[in-house]
């Protein structure tokens, strides 16, 4: 969902980037703004009606990361890692590296968005009063701000995942019963409430008020709304499920591993094409020297192959991503779809315990996950 994005800048560590579909959102806010601005004031000249239309979208979408800053910056204060704010087709979004764990975490991260967006508000509401005697477009434009930065923290305020208000709800559901699992429950069935009632919305608005575009907007965005909802709460309870297993319960015994003086034609000849192992650890009895890949060998020129020894062109232990036995389940995927790897030795120090493949994995954690819901009956 989220490849194709152009990086605007860092701010504390944070990635700022846009997604190619915000370009749909930006296009669309600057056609309605601006008919807008042209139907309210037809005094204005046309270069001014462009130029007030262009800051004050530009300024609502600074206001959208000032919100997506104010989650994140919470976040990292209590010790919740952030990857990146993204903006896209339907806002923007601050990429959490984890679950809160604990309602009071999740709360205040939750809650830091819509306060942001009141601020603002307030603020250009201020400043729009302060400027109304000597700029009419101005003071227009802020107004506008104003009134949509309320309009962002109302809405997010509605109690359903995966909206603020959503997450708001989940803490206290967590907080009161003590329960996480209740709290995402909740804050899921809320989430498909509300995109169920803004369908409805968006219907009666193309069926009764035949406002064709604003409906259909809105019944996308419900849309949206339910998967991103029902995802959530997916990937919620398979990260619950997969709590307590460990690296060691799924990694595979049988680590394929050659010596450092093979050529590497003869690890293609003896090894990659017979057993369709697209990679190896390379080690002497007990020690783990690196790791090979097929994509290490093809930076060799092929006429090299059967005079270069393995050991040339693999990794080096020390500068490979590797688990330890009690590394968590969660972990190890977060740790695989991060560095996007195909494989991850298990290791303490130099000891090698096992080795998990990317292709088995998954599979591997279904079998585990299926065993384990049958013990339970
Ligand atoms: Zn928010």
């Amino acid at each position: 969902m989220f490849k194709s994005v152009l990086v605007l800048g860092h701010v504390r560590g944070i990635r700022i980037e846009i997604h190619a579909s915000w370009l749909v959102i930006f296009v669309l806010l600057m056609a309605s703004l601006g008919a807008g601005l042209r139907q309210a004031h037809p005094d204005w000249p046309m270069m001014v009606v462009m130029t007030t239309t262009l800051a004050t979208v530009l300024a609502f979408f600074a206001s959208i990361v000032a919100h997506e800053l104010g989650h994140s910056l919470v976040a990292i204060r209590r010790g919740v890692p952030v990857q990146a704010i993204t903006l896209f087709i339907f806002g923007g979004v601050a990429q959490l590296g984890r679950d809160s764990e604990s309602a009071n975490d999740e709360f205040w991260i939750a809650v830091a968005g819509p306060v942001v967006s009141f601020a603002l508000a307030v603020i250009f509401g201020i400043l729009s009063l302060a400027t109304a005697a000597f700029s009419d477009p101005l003071s227009v434009g802020l107004g506008w701000l104003a009134l949509i930065n309320l309009v962002v923290a109302i809405f997010n305020l509605i109690p359903g995942f995966p909206l603020d208000g959503g997450r708001v709800f989940r803490a206290l559901v967590w907080k009161y019963t003590g329960d996480a699992r209740k709290g995402m429950n909740a804050a899921v069935m809320g989430g498909r409430l509300v995109a169920y009632l803004l369908f409805a919305v968006g219907l009666w608005n193309v069926l009764a008020i035949g406002n064709l575009i604003g409906g259909l907007w809105i019944m996308v965005i419900a849309w949206f709304l339910l998967t991103t909802a029902e995802a959530s709460g997916k990937g919620y309870h398979l990260r619950q499920r997969l709590q307590g297993l460990r690296a060691r319960d799924f990694a595979s015994r049988d680590v394929p591993m050659v010596e450092p003086g093979i050529s590497i034609q003869d690890w293609i000849d003896h090894h990659v094409l017979p057993q369709g192992n697209r990679s190896c650890l390379v080690g002497e009895g007990d020690q783990v020297l690196g790791l090979v890949t097929l994509s290490d060998i093809r930076r060799i020129p092929r006429d090299q192959w059967t005079a270069t020894p393995i050991a040339d062109a693999m990794t080096p232990s020390e500068r490979l991503i590797r688990v330890t036995a009690d590394t968590s389940a969660d972990d190890v995927l977060q740790l695989v779809n991060e560095h996007n790897l195909n494989q991850v030795p298990v290791m303490d120090g130099d000891g090698l315990h096992g080795w998990i493949d990317r292709s088995r994995l998954l599979r591997s954690l279904e079998l585990h996950l299926e065993l384990n819901r049958n013990a339970r009956g």
